[in-house]
């Protein structure tokens, strides 16, 4: 039976937040019925950026198995895992390793940008520069057809695609070439260009009514307008980004609204939240029957780990036959 593989993580490195529901658990969540999916929970990764603080770990990959099924992860057709259990993962990032160059791996914008954020200049650690080369690794070892991520993970997936065209080329056709499949980029509360777990401009999918009401009335507006009735800008508005992306349908009356001065911005954040609240009240009902069920993530993991060995040893034992390193002669 051939089967069509999704593959698709995230880094235990915080919660769930709405950037990652619009840029990635929609779009993988609705691929469940059609494919076969692995969401895999990048705990190594994590220690590129969070190497001190390992003590969280085990409550962030909980939180996060917690947010998946409250956004739509269906354990009876998906698979979850977590990296540091498929051991396949680190050899498969050891033979890929050598297909990439140091050159290559420098100019990605991606991590340049995630490098400039982190402050470190000279101080970075080797397993940063090198994670989109682990993550080729996490992608191809499933053999995947389809990525769903956001879009800040498209240089990822080419380098995952030059990385597996340059395996074929040398030692034989194993890997697929994965398509990545993008969602929308959502900018943080602050306005930055990105929500981020680690940048603290978010807004989790597992926050409370009144934490998200809290959150958007922060958020800053234009700041040109003064009073309520002076026209308003929603270009430069952060809490109309929101409204574009959550509440498309009202967008464009809210912006005529704005830049008429009819409505003002603490009357036009409160609607925003209640529009956010409304759509994330599906979320907390469903997490909340979830945490009732104490074995449920130790099992959805446990059973995860299997599958996904299984799936890795599969693909690893092609791999080194067509390299060479299968012994068979020398050790069969
Ligand atoms: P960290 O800040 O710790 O890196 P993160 O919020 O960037 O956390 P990741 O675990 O790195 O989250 O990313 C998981 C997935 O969510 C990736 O597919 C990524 O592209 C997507 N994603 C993360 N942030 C956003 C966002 N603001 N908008 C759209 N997609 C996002
Ligand atoms: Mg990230």
């Amino acid at each position: 039976m051939s089967r069509t593989i999704v593959l698709t993580g995230d880094r235990p490195t915080g919660r769930m937040h709405l950037g990652h529901y619009v840029g990635s658990l929609k779009n993988r969540f609705e691929m469940q019925d059609e494919f076969q999916c692995f969401f895999m929970i990048a705990d190594y990764q994590a220690l590129t950026t969070h190497r001190d603080r390992t003590e969280d770990l085990e409550r962030h990959v909980r939180e996060m198995v917690l947010d998946y099924l409250a956004a739509g992860f269906d354990p009876k057709k998906s698979v979850c895992f977590l990296q540091s259990q498929v051991p396949q993962l680190a050899e498969l990032t050891m033979i890929f390793s050598n297909l990439v160059t140091l050159p290559r791996l420098l100019r990605n914008p991606t991590v340049k940008e995630e490098m400039g954020k982190m402050g470190l200049g000279n101080r970075v650690p080797y397993g940063f520069v090198g994670y989109p080369v682990s993550q080729a690794a996490d992608i191809l070892l499933f053999r995947p057809r389809y990525v769903p991520v956001g879009p800040d993970q498209r240089p990822h997936i080419e380098l995952a695609q030059e990385v597996a065209a340059r395996f074929n080329r040398i030692y034989g056709e194993v890997f697929p070439l994965p398509d990545g499949v993008y969602g929308t980029r959502l900018k943080g509360t602050d306005g930055q260009s990105k929500m981020g777990k680690s940048y603290d401009n978010a807004i989790d999918l597992s926050d409370k009514k009144a934490s998200v009401r809290a959150k958007v009335m922060n958020m800053v507006t234009d700041p040109g307008r003064v009073r309520a009735t002076d026209p308003g800008n929603p270009d430069v508005c952060s809490a109309f980004h929101y409204r574009e992306v959550f509440d498309e349908e009202n967008a464009e009356q809210v912006a005529r609204a704005c830049r008429s001065g009819s409505v003002g911005c603490t009357t036009c954040k409160g609607a925003l939240a209640d529009v956010l609240n409304d759509f994330m009240m599906p979320f907390r009902v469903r997490r909340k029957g979830f945490e009732e069920q104490p074995d449920l993530v130790r099992d959805i993991l446990n059973l995860g780990g299997s599958r996904a060995r299984i799936e890795g040893q599969r693909t690893l034992e092609h791999v080194k036959e067509v390299m060479g390193m299968g012994y068979k002669a020398l050790m069969g």
